[in-house]
């Protein structure tokens, strides 16, 4: 930066460069006849400046740390800016990569407020040649979406990117769509705008290097790209795109599930809140964020989600079926006392009642006729 004040030039390098060996602060008066002197002065003004780390040519540190950054930068070109699209590319920029983005809305002030070029024609964005194009749009829309981009007008061996929530199904999609010659890494952040709103340290990070070629450029390339998690501090854990699914359905699935229930049933946060209400409030926080087509296309496109519902559905069934099933015995204690033929009866008559007994024994030992 340089300050100009009337009467000295000075360097103020506050560290000396470990390399140059000039005194840390230059003064020198000049006289400067070619500008104007405002004062109409009869003498020359000279100029005090004040240069604290400026670019000089021979300012090594800026050269290595602009070379360093071009080298480890990438042109990342977005597509679908919307929630998630938005929320990544702050933390990329961060990381000195170009940011491009297309979306079906028109995000250009908002791309331009954060350094982001904003393309609405998707022919203008794939004209740039970004080394990865990165797919953050919803579920539902990707085949639809992916049909129609113009994939001529990209670098042969571009790297395609997606972080949806699912990932067999973009993986499917991506090698049925893409030119043979496209590399291809299916990732999932798990992690959103909420939960990773302060620090993406420890999250997961899961991705599946489902085509990368062999040449060295795009084993790079492929690495500059997972490093911006890695040097977030991300949780990074490689597995393919089938195993992926089996555990999200299985957590991720039924957390987004209970948060709907949660959020449906209307909990509010109360004086006496405990520790575990306070996770329950949590959860609907974390998930009430997302769009009911992120929630939709978990469901839709991860195969092993319709049986983990089923299985949701069961255990609630199961619990409802204890419950009642002690309060029933409990009644029928008081009202016959504890025949013995006569409580086999209605036993009988209270597994109809309830519908599949299979399900529920009613525990009769432990409980006593005042229902504790
Ligand atoms: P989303 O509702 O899943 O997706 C919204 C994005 O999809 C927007 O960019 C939207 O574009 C685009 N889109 C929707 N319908 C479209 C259509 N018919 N044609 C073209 N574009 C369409 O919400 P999101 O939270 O932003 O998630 C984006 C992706 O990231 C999803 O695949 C999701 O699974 C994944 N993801 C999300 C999170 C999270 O916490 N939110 C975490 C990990 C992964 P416009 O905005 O231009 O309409």
């Amino acid at each position: 930066m340089l300050i100009f004040s009337p009467t000295t030039i000075r360097f103020l390098n506050p560290q000396p460069l470990p390399y140059l060996s000039f005194s840390h602060s230059i003064s020198l008066t000049l006289p400067l006849t070619s500008l104007p002197t405002p004062s109409k002065s009869p003498h020359f003004p000279s100029f005090h400046i004040n240069c604290i780390d400026a670019a000089q040519p021979f300012d090594y540190e800026s050269h290595l740390k602009n070379r360093y950054i071009q080298s480890t930068s990438l042109k990342i070109a977005i597509i679908g800016f919307g929630n998630f699209g938005q929320f990544l590319s702050k933390t990329f920029l961060r990381h000195h990569h170009t940011l491009l983005a297309h979306s079906r809305t028109n995000y250009a002030d908002l791309a331009n407020r954060l350094g982001v070029s904003f393309y609405a024609d998707p022919h203008d964005l794939f004209e740039q040649h970004p080394d990865v194009v990165l797919l953050s749009t919803s579920i539902l829309s990707t085949e639809t979406l992916l049909k129609k981009l113009p994939f001529q007008r990209l670098r042969r061996n571009t790297l395609f990117v997606d972080v949806l929530s699912v990932k067999e199904f973009p993986r499917n999609l991506f090698l049925k769509y893409l030119p043979p010659d496209f590399d291809i890494l299916c990732t999932h952040p798990m992690f959103g705008p909420e939960s990773g709103k302060t620090s993406w340290a420890g999250l997961p990070f899961v991705y599946d290097k489902v085509r990368i070629g062999d040449e060295e450029s795009r084993i790079k390339r492929c690495d500059k790209f997972l490093d911006i998690f890695e040097k977030e501090g991300c949780r990074m854990v490689e597995m393919s795109c089938m195993e992926h699914d089996k555990y999200a359905a299985g957590s991720q699935f039924v957390t987004h599930t209970m948060g709907r229930v949660l959020e449906k049933f209307g909990l509010e946060s109360s004086p006496i809140n405990t520790k575990g209400y306070e996770t329950l409030l949590n959860l609907v926080e974390n998930t009430k964020g997302d769009s009911f087509d992120l929630y939709y296309g978990l469901f839709m496109y991860n195969q092993n989600a319709l049986e983990q519902l089923e299985r949701l559905d069961m255990a609630f069934e199961s619990i409802k079926k204890d419950l009642f099933g002690r309060l029933h015995q409990v009644y029928r204690k008081q009202l016959f006392g504890d025949n013995n033929g006569e409580v086999e009866k209605k036993r009988s008559l209270a597994q109809k009642l309830l519908g599949n007994g299979s399900l529920t024994e009613p525990p009769l030992d432990n409980v006593r006729q005042d229902g504790s």
